[in-house]
């Protein structure tokens, strides 16, 4: 045998797969907005785990949730009814477009199944001949190989070929280019009605429903992934809300497992029944234990008061980023996102920043387009909010050569 640390050793594990380029803390726990590293460090976490404990760390009423859950049953397989999963399908239907749901454990997961479900429906209407899916520069819907393939992104398909078909990867936000490229083929449109990753770049209502429009006109679908966007972020529940348009799919992850791994893909009845018994199956996917934490996330969430106060702390945020436009013109260039999904686009490299802000204790993320990427737990308090954008401010001043 060979020997096996029992504490986090001085460096990272040379047995975890080199994946991540990944910063040198250990955490050791995490209450609200705040984790501690084994050394006891706090870190204010405007990260959230990339935008998924969307209660912050610790919340009493997930650890309640979770623990009776745990002291009860596990897991059963999807071989028999799961009382908790048609509790929060039922929940989800009532407060989306939705009317099935299917649980999973990721957003890749999510994804893979929004895209089967566009197929299939449009194979269940007799067009099995409309498989092709229309998807945008800067999307990220997973690391799976048909999300890469949808996603687009070079650097995530290198060396994964064959690239799986059936993917055309348009401009963001370009209209004419999508007329042009939607046809008779076309099974679906798949967009983040928010892109994460790709820059936190938002797709306006118009654009939303002009792509609503082309789909009715040419029989594809429309998916909306809404893994990073959805559940609270926006301070809608879902960030499509505002264009009045609704989806015929929609992907969710992140946040509505609050850092338990839970996923679901939410279809009309028509995709949902596309879906027949043996159609899909996840052996974990709506297991008790995620489905106890996914309705204490929505009890907390769906309380009233809590979105209007998510919509009001994210106007607070994005005035104290304005704040920052003013203070430093030579680093910030423009300010992006909606509610607690914030970017602010800046002139040095975005990484830089996020190191430079691990020194100042506090944890954020970067996104394509040179973003510095924030997506607080949702219940961030406003001082908390004046905390982090202090030290994001002493972090510029830290920068080398920067006005301010
Ligand atoms: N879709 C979007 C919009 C995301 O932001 C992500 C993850 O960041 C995914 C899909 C993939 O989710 P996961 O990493 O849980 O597979």
């Amino acid at each position: 045998m060979k020997p096996v640390a029992s504490k986090p050793s001085a460096g990272p594990s040379a047995s975890v797969m080199p994946t991540y380029n990944r910063f040198d803390l250990v955490f050791e726990r995490g209450e609200g907005s705040w984790l501690v590293t084994t050394k006891g460090e706090r870190f204010l976490d405007f990260a959230s785990g990339v935008a998924v404990n969307a209660l912050g760390h610790a919340h009493p009423v997930l650890v309640a949730a979770l623990t009776e859950q745990a002291g009860k049953l596990w897991h059963t397989s999807n071989l028999y009814r799961v009382a908790g999963q048609e509790r929060l399908a039922e929940r989800l239907c009532a407060a989306t477009f939705a009317e099935r749901v299917f649980f999973c454990n990721s957003g890749a997961e999510a994804c893979e199944g929004a895209i089967k479900a566009a197929r299939r429906t449009q194979f269940k209407r007799g067009k099995a001949h409309k498989n092709q899916i229309i998807t945008f520069d800067g999307a990220f819907h997973g690391r799976t190989l048909a999300t890469i393939a949808a996603g687009g992104n070079e650097t995530y398909l290198e060396g994964f070929e064959p690239r799986m078909p059936g993917f055309h990867v348009l401009p963001f936000g370009d209209l004419a280019a999508l007329e042009q490229a939607v046809d008779d083929s076309t099974a679906a449109i798949m967009i983040e009605p928010l892109q994460g990753e790709g820059g936190i770049r938002v797709a306006s209502d118009a654009y939303l429903k002009a792509i609503r429009a082309l789909a009715d006109k040419h029989g594809a679908l429309v998916v909306f992934d809404e893994v990073q966007s959805g559940v609270g972020r926006t301070g809608r529940l879902f960030a499509h809300e505002s264009s009045g348009v609704t989806p015929d799919i929609m992907a969710i992850a992140k946040g509505i497992g609050g850092g338990f791994p839970v996923g679901a893909f939410l279809t009309t009845e028509e995709a949902g029944q596309a879906m027949g018994a043996g159609s899909h199956g996840s052996t974990f996917g709506g297991n008790p234990l995620a489905m106890a934490v996914g309705n204490a996330v929505l009890d907390v969430i769906l309380a009233p008061g809590f979105l209007a106060e998510v919509q009001s702390k994210g106007l607070y945020l994005k005035q104290k980023f304005a704040q920052l436009k003013d203070e430093f013109p030579g680093v910030v260039v423009d300010l992006r996102g909606e509610g607690l999904l914030q970017g602010i686009r800046v002139v040095p490299p975005a990484g830089d920043i996020v190191k430079a802000l691990i020194g100042q204790k506090l944890l954020a993320m970067s996104a394509r387009d040179n973003v510095l990427r924030v997506a607080p737990p949702l219940t961030v308090s406003t001082a908390e909010i004046d905390d982090a954008v202090n030290r994001i401010a002493h972090a510029f001043r830290s920068l080398p050569k920067t006005a301010g």
